[in-house]
């Protein structure tokens, strides 16, 4: 019996050893992976069109939002909110590269940390005047997690991990693992994706029990011409998927997950 016991602990510890080498990250009921759906910019279709598809599937979604964009569709985030979505912050005034011509009014190498800094906690007290709640979440406009130029280049991500629980930056090619860095969790693009496309990143995820944060801006039908938009068709496909429980799927807001992993899984 007692070997037997000894035998039995082996073969857990090793269990979790190899789970621990993988990097899987353990999630709850019975679930092998989890997803969050994020948009960017608080665009208007989102809350026109996106939300109500949404709250049809009983998907809750973060959106990481630009105050100055809120004020368009007020209203339509006020229900959002009320609906359960997540509001995110996506900085004061969506600072990116130079390198993109129409952000060279309002580039990113010309901010310093300090002033980086202040206008992060100016959104999030516009956002907590126009819609009653102080964002948590953070994603890094364009993606870019760095400010300043040539050698006076410096990473802002510290100043990120300050003043929020996370920070998803954009454009990554994977999941997030045991390995990830709650101020930088990475994102896959699904503006412009078919679910074919997305559905073989959820396979690639699941095989490692990972975390897939998926990102877009635009939400409507393909017929509409634009390099940033979800399309319709490829999101109630996705929304299909991922609410069939035979598929063991978590989806929920990026901080939610986020709680879950620090609690359970993170030292
Ligand atoms: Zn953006």
């Amino acid at each position: 019996m007692k070997k037997l016991i000894l035998l039995l602990c082996t073969i857990s510890l090793s269990a979790n050893l190899i789970d621990q080498e993988n990097k899987a990250i353990q999630w709850p009921d019975g679930n092998t992976m989890a997803i969050s759906l994020t948009w960017d910019d608080a665009r208007d279709s989102q809350v026109l069109v996106g939300t109500p598809i949404l709250d049809k599937y009983e998907v809750k979604a973060t959106f990481y939002v630009v105050p100055s964009s809120v004020e368009r569709e007020l209203e339509g985030w006020k229900s959002a909110v009320l609906n359960g979505h997540e509001i995110g912050n996506h900085s004061l005034l969506h600072p990116c590269s130079e390198s993109y011509p129409w952000s060279r009014d309002n580039a990113i190498e010309d901010y310093s940390l300090n002033r980086m800094r202040k206008e992060l906690i100016k959104a999030n007290v516009e956002i907590e005047k126009l819609l009653g709640v102080t964002p948590t979440e953070f994603a890094y406009p364009c993606g870019n997690t760095y400010l300043g130029r040539d050698k006076k280049i410096k990473s802002y991500v510290p100043v990120v991990r300050k003043l929020f629980s996370t920070g998803r930056t954009f454009a990554d090619i994977s999941s997030n693992d045991l390995d990830l860095d709650f101020a930088r969790l990475s994102c896959v693009i699904m503006d412009n994706k078919d679910f074919k496309s997305i559905k073989s990143q959820i396979e690639h995820a699941r095989e490692q029990g990972k975390w897939l944060i998926l990102g877009g801006h635009e939400i409507g039908h393909k017929e509409i011409k634009t390099d940033y938009l979800t399309n319709i068709e490829m999101l109630e496909e996705l929304l299909d998927y991922i609410k069939n429980p035979t598929n063991k799927i978590w989806t929920a807001p990026v901080g939610e997950i986020a709680s879950y992993i620090k609690a359970n899984n993170k030292n």
